[in-house]
């Protein structure tokens, strides 16, 4: 079932929002090579739960260990992070954080370029980002769910590369996941209306070989099958009779 979110609610979203757009920009500015995922993990809970009324969605959900999903080069998305798993130069690391604010949860994902990635890797990461505004475009009033998944598509496939069939962006409010499904591919015009209130999370998982993925042992950890990279960005936003509001980005 949709909830749709009264402009108080948003609003409440939005201060959520800016913790965790926060949080994601102290990844992006501090991660480093020589650094284990579980470093990042503490660094990035440590900075939510100095926010009074914040606390990092992820632990606990579902049984998921730890505060940020932290996924390198071939791995999609639901990395563990671990004190085993170092960071290396040239590696791509995508952190994935939820905050839990006031009763509303936020999502937002970003990937992140640890020194010198090498040139397709760079494209990778602005094709996937250039993927989320197109998405986020489409997230109009009267739209439909499908002009979305649409709009990521066409700017992934046109730049060559592929966006995953098995895992979708999502409904999000005072429960982590919820209705209706976003996927990242799809027809104009098809699937549900696009309503103010709505908020959901848009987020492109883009590969640069072939779509299909996989499961590691550890039940987690979702990787490309033919092990080429990829790249994941999120934002969660509002619908507003204005059109997107985006509530995880980091006011200027
Ligand atoms: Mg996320
Ligand atoms: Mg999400």
């Amino acid at each position: 079932m949709i909830q749709l979110k009264s402009a108080r609610e948003i609003e409440i979203m939005a201060r959520g929002g800016q913790i965790l757009a926060a949080a994601v920009h102290l990844a992006e500015r501090d991660v480093r090579a020589g650094m284990t995922t579980l470093d990042v993990d503490r660094m990035v809970e440590e900075f939510i739960r100095s926010h009074k009324g914040a606390i990092p969605s992820f632990k606990g959900l579902y049984g998921f260990p730890a505060s940020v999903c932290a996924s390198i080069n071939e791995e999609i998305v639901h990395g563990i992070p671990s004190a085993k798993r170092t960071i290396h130069e040239g590696d791509i690391v995508s952190i994935d954080v939820g905050v839990l604010f006031d009763g509303y949860h936020t999502d937002s994902a970003t990937t992140i370029a640890v020194g010198d990635v090498g040139a397709e890797s760079l494209r990778l990461l602005e094709v996937t980002r250039q993927a989320l505004d197109a998405g986020i475009a489409a997230a109009q009033p009267d739209n439909h769910i499908g002009d979305i998944g649409a709009a990521v598509q066409q700017v992934v496939e046109r730049a060559g590369f592929n966006v995953t069939r098995d895992l979708v962006g999502h409904g999000i409010g005072t429960t982590f996941h919820e209705d209706p499904q976003v996927p990242n591919y799809g027809k104009p015009k098809r699937g549900i209306k696009l309503s103010a209130g709505l908020t959901i999370a848009i987020e492109p998982m883009v590969m640069i070989g072939s779509h299909k993925t996989r499961q590691l042992s550890d039940q987690w950890t979702v990787v490309t099958a033919d092990k080429s990279r990829a790249a994941h960005f999120e934002h969660t936003i509002a619908i507003t009779a204005q059109g997107p509001r985006v509530l995880t980005r980091l006011a200027a």
